[in-house]
């Protein structure tokens, strides 16, 4: 076997950078390796599709620690490296080039990967299923203005690149099956009024639509849909879900579900293996059910909690995340279970779309959206703890 570490994290992202801060907070010496499959450093997701496109953010900002943080805490780095095999039994993990690494705690952090279509043409070179900062820099690198996009899907990657390439005056389509923008999460009112803020922008909307096949002329796709729309375009870009990464799980006999399943310590099902972040399928204290939460602040909070369990801290996970999203002048900031299939009651200003959106369940509130509202997450989370009505 090559190395034996005490805490070994597989998963460059946010929640395994966190698990860093965490396990230092407990123990200063303990050796650490930090592996990830993507060759950076690991760096904040959000601004992929927000701050970086309104030059609000530079791509050298978005790296959470630089080299030097991790060379003072001691951490062995592994990014670019592809964790194959879990022996849970023996405790080793085993790379895709054949290499062998022992643990002491096991944190799997390796988060989500972007779903892809099973349609003619989906995987023709150049469309761009995004979701990482490489994903980012190639779509920045065609994304001129005056040109074309297609952007498929209408949730959070869809909804927030559409506004980014819109005010980089790219001339863009928007094709996803539902009816209104983001309307897993927008309740019918708020979600028709973003749909035609949209449209006032200049974005056309394709809803109750979905590519059928994607081809190429030249330099351009072709993107052709269920309703019989053939459009052309210079970029195309997928936003349609994520999978949770399990296999690694699975190849260790860990028990998964909808994500990895652990306790409320982050454990999983084999001793000495903890999950965090996008992947994790936890209980959600407040709540009372289990969930998993494929945001920003719960990769933070849960990555560190989770660092710290394996340090030794055995501390519940409570936190109650949240999460926010920025589409052109509206904003919002919510936690809960927010679900726009759930009754709701709004607070609200119509003429400069501000309010709170109550989303309720028997009565109580279990999700809280502040719109254009702000520094108010820790009411709503009182709030919900609470069972307010
Ligand atoms: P998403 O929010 O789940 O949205 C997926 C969208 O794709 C939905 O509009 C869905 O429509 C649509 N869709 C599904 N199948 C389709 C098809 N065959 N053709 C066209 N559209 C299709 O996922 P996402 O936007 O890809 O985001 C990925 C992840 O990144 C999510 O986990 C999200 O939480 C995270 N993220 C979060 C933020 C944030 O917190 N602000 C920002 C960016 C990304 P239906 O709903 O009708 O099925």
């Amino acid at each position: 076997m090559k190395h034996v570490y005490d805490y070994m994290i597989v998963g460059g992202g946010l929640a395994g950078a966190s698990a860093v801060e965490g396990i230092r907070e407990l123990d200063a010496a303990g050796s650490i390796l930090l592996s990830g499959e993507e060759s950076h450093l690991p760096y904040d997701r959000p601004p992929l599709s927000k701050k970086l496109w309104f030059g609000k953010q530079k791509v050298e900002d978005i790296f959470l620690h630089d080299r030097a943080f991790y060379d003072t805490h001691a951490v062995t780095l592994a990014m670019g490296t592809t964790a194959a095999q879990l022996d849970s039994g023996k405790k080793t993990i085993t790379t895709a080039n054949g290499e062998t690494y022992g643990y002491g705690k096991l944190l799997l952090a390796t988060g989500c990967k972007a779903r892809t279509l099973d349609i003619p043409g989906s995987d023709l070179e150049g469309i761009c299923y995004f979701r990482n900062l490489d994903d980012y820099l190639r779509t920045r690198g065609v994304a001129a203005e005056g040109k074309s996009a297609v952007v498929i899907g209408g949730g959070f990657i869809g909804s927030e690149l559409v506004a980014a390439l819109n005010i980089n005056k790219l001339h863009v389509t928007m094709i996803f099956p539902g009816a209104l923008l983001c309307d897993r999460v927008l309740p019918d009112y708020l979600g028709r009024a973003m749909q035609q803020r949209y449209q006032e922008k200049g974005v056309r909307i394709l809803a109750g639509d979905k590519p059928v096949s994607f081809s190429r002329n030249g330099t351009q796709f072709i993107t052709r849909t269920g309703k019989g729309e053939t459009i052309a375009s210079d970029i195309v870009i997928v936003g349609v879900g994520v999978i949770p990464e399990m296999e690694l799980a699975k190849s260790g006999g860990l028990e998964v579900g909808n994500g990895i399943v652990v306790n409320e310590y982050l454990e999983t099902s084999r001793p000495d293996i903890y999950a965090a972040g996008d992947n994790a399928f936890f209980p959600y204290r407040a709540l009372g059910q289990s969930m998993r939460i494929e945001h920003w602040d719960n990769a933070l909070n849960q990555g560190k909690w989770a660092g710290r369990n394996m340090a030794g801290a055995h501390e519940p996970y409570t936190y109650q995340p949240y999460f926010f999203s920025d589409l052109f002048e509206f904003g919002y900031e919510a936690t809960g279970e927010v679900d726009a299939k759930m009754e709701t009651y709004a607070d609200w200003q119509k003429e400069n779309d501000t309010g709170v959106i109550y989303y309720l369940r028997d009565g109580k509130v279990r999700g809280v959206m502040m719109c254009n509202v702000w520094d108010k997450v820790e009411t709503a989370r009182e709030l919900i703890k609470n069972g307010g009505r």
